[in-house]
Order: C-alpha cells, then sequence, then structure tokens
C-alpha cells in the first residue's frame, strides 16, 4: 500500500507555505480547525510582520486577532503564538528546538504539531497523526488504537524510519482527495484491492469518481472511469482474481 501510495501521490508535500522553522510551527499552530488554504492567506502578511519570536512575544493582541481571525478560534490561537514566541525567547535562544521533546513543551504545539516541524523544517522523520492519518490507518487496519502516541507506535515500524514524514504526506493527501470520511471514493479508489474497508463508499466508479476532491480531481476522475490509474472494481478483481483482496 505504501508503494501505491507513492505512485498515486507522487506530488504529496507540506501543503503549508514557510522558509524556516519558527514560520512552519506559527503555520502549522493556525492550521487547527481549518484549512492549509486559508493558513496560506493570512501568513504572508504575519509573517512579514512578525519576522522573529521576538517580534511575536512582544506583539499586540488586539492587533494579532485581527490578523488571525479568518482562520477562526483566533483568540486562542493569538495567545498561542504570542505564548510560543515567548518561550522560545525565554528557553531556546529565540530558535525553534530541533527535538520533539522540547517542541511539545511550547504553547499550541502538541506531538502532531511538533512531527510536522521535525519532518518538514529539520528534515527528522516524523509520523504526523492528524484526523486523515488516524482515519485511513485504522481504515487499513494498520492499527485499531486511537490515541496519536500510541498511533505512531503502531505503524512507524511498518514504514522505514526515512518514509515516515512522506508517508504522512501522502496518507493525508489520500484522505483529503479520495478516503473522505464519510463517502471514500472506494471505487476510483487505486488502494481498493488492499483495502479492508473497501465498500465503505461507493464502488461504481463513475459515481466514486465523482467524489474525488482535489487539484487533479478531474484527471483522477477521468482516469478512474477509464481504470488507469485508478484501478476500477473490475480491475481489481482481475488482479485479486475474481475476489476481493483484505
Ligand atoms: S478502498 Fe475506500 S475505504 Fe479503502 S482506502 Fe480506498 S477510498 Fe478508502
Amino acid at each position: 500500500m505504501n508503494t501505491e501510495l507513492a505512485r498515486i501521490h507522487p506530488d504529496a508535500h507540506c501543503e503549508l507555505d514557510f522558509r524556516t522553522p519558527l514560520e512552519l510551527t506559527v503555520a502549522t499552530i493556525l492550521s487547527a480547525q481549518t484549512t492549509d488554504k486559508m493558513v496560506n492567506s493570512v501568513t504572508p502578511t504575519l509573517f512579514a510582520k512578525y519576522p522573529s519570536a521576538v517580534d511575536y512575544a512582544a506583539a499586540d493582541v488586539s492587533e494579532m486577532e485581527v490578523l488571525l481571525k479568518p482562520t477562526g478560534f483566533f483568540r486562542v490561537k493569538t495567545k498561542s503564538v504570542i505564548g510560543l514566541g515567548q518561550a522560545l525567547v525565554a528557553r531556546y535562544g529565540g530558535e525553534v528546538p530541533g527535538k520533539l521533546a522540547d517542541l511539545v513543551t511550547l504553547p499550541g504545539v502538541g506531538r502532531k504539531t511538533a512531527n510536522v516541524v521535525l519532518g518538514n523544517a529539520f528534515d527528522i522523520p516524523g509520523i504526523t497523526v492528524d484526523t486523515h492519518f488516524q482515519r485511513l490507518v485504522r481504515r487499513w487496519a494498520w492499527t485499531q488504537e486511537s490515541d496519536p502516541a500510541k498511533i505512531e507506535n503502531a505503524v512507524g515500524p511498518l514504514i522505514p524510519r526515512k518514509e515516515w514524514t512522506i508517508l504522512s504526506h501522502r496518507v493525508i493527501f489520500h484522505g483529503r482527495r479520495v478516503c473522505h470520511a464519510r463517502k471514500p471514493a472506494c471505487g476510483a479508489c487505486a488502494l481498493a484491492l488492499w483495502c479492508p474497508a473497501y465498500g465503505d463508499g461507493p464502488v461504481d466508479p463513475g459515481v466514486a469518481a465523482t467524489l474525488i476532491k482535489g487539484p487533479d480531481a478531474a484527471a483522477r476522475a477521468r482516469a478512474a472511469a477509464f481504470g488507469l490509474p485508478i484501478r476500477t472494481p473490475g480491475e481489481i478483481a482481475a488482479l485479486a482474481g475474481g475476489e476481493q483482496s483484505a
């Protein structure tokens, strides 16, 4: 499944715009309960106004709230981002630390954010267990755990460590584009051959193709309709000798 994920999501990457560990930490904090696209719409102004941890530490609460309002939960996020700046200045010389144990002590930073920062800003492999990752690995029976730390521990040994970060991006891409929470596009899913949850969503290729999202949704839908490269139930049946594989 990991190989197939790489084939169907060769463009998987962190969808938050950033240039430094500080920018990625702030952007990831802001991404709670909103889209990466929304975060990317506010961060150019934010990053220009607050280029360093010192600037966040000294920020005016009201001004910051105005900037962060479009991302939702802006009061909590303002408190976290200003608190982040103050903690970085007080304990880490104004720099974002490159260790999980340190990152999770910072305001607004949990394991998910810490792994995003480690994997994408420090090139230290990390598994990002967000809502998509959690849903998909459970559907695939990679684990039945629901606690993010336990999911990390269960999935980590299944995949080479150096691939943890890119695996996270691929799984999240698949969750955002194909394997949705309510109606997964099973009939247009390249992983159907191996997926124990195949059938949780529509298996008709035409119906499933309409559920696919993302910038390449039209191309993927066309491919699904022709059986390439996203496999249809007919191709799956042929590959599996007429039986669905679990
Ligand atoms: S077959 Fe269905 S449930 Fe399984 S990964 Fe694909 S879309 Fe998700």
